[in-house]
């Protein structure tokens, strides 16, 4: 899609630091790290939300969920947990209109995110 960002990051227009990559999905580092190792993953397929996915696509990118999670532990092997968050609409803070699940490694209490 033209003007989506995520669309330029996927496309290498806009420099951006892979994570992973293969057919379906492209995972980079969030520019706004909440913790350390703070990833996004979105579908190559350009789709606004959640309400946009047919099945085969949500089984692309839900598949593709645990196994970047288990490459950020190996990155990152003091991380104690992960949250997962989906966010689908202005009213619930989705910022970029291109769907995207973010990983957020943890790493105890004293990390900055909560
Ligand atoms: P929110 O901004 O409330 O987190 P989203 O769930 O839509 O809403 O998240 C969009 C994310 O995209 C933000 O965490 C933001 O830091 C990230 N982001 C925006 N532009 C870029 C970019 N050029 N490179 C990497 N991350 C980006």
């Amino acid at each position: 899609m033209a003007d989506c960002i995520f669309c330029k990051i996927k496309d290498q227009e806009i420099p951006n630091y892979k994570v992973y990559e293969d057919d379906k999905v492209y995972a980079f580092l969030d520019m706004s790290q909440v913790t350390k190792g703070h990833t996004l993953i979105i579908p190559k397929k350009h789709v606004s939300d959640i309400f946009e996915y047919d099945d085969q696509l949500a089984m692309d990118l839900s598949t593709r969920i645990p196994k970047i999670a288990r490459a950020l532990r190996t990155a990152f092997p003091e991380m104690e947990g992960m949250n997962i968050i989906n966010n689908n609409g202005e009213v619930a803070y989705q910022s970029v209109f291109h769907s995207h699940v973010h990983l957020i490694p943890r790493y105890g209490k004293e990390d900055d995110f909560s």
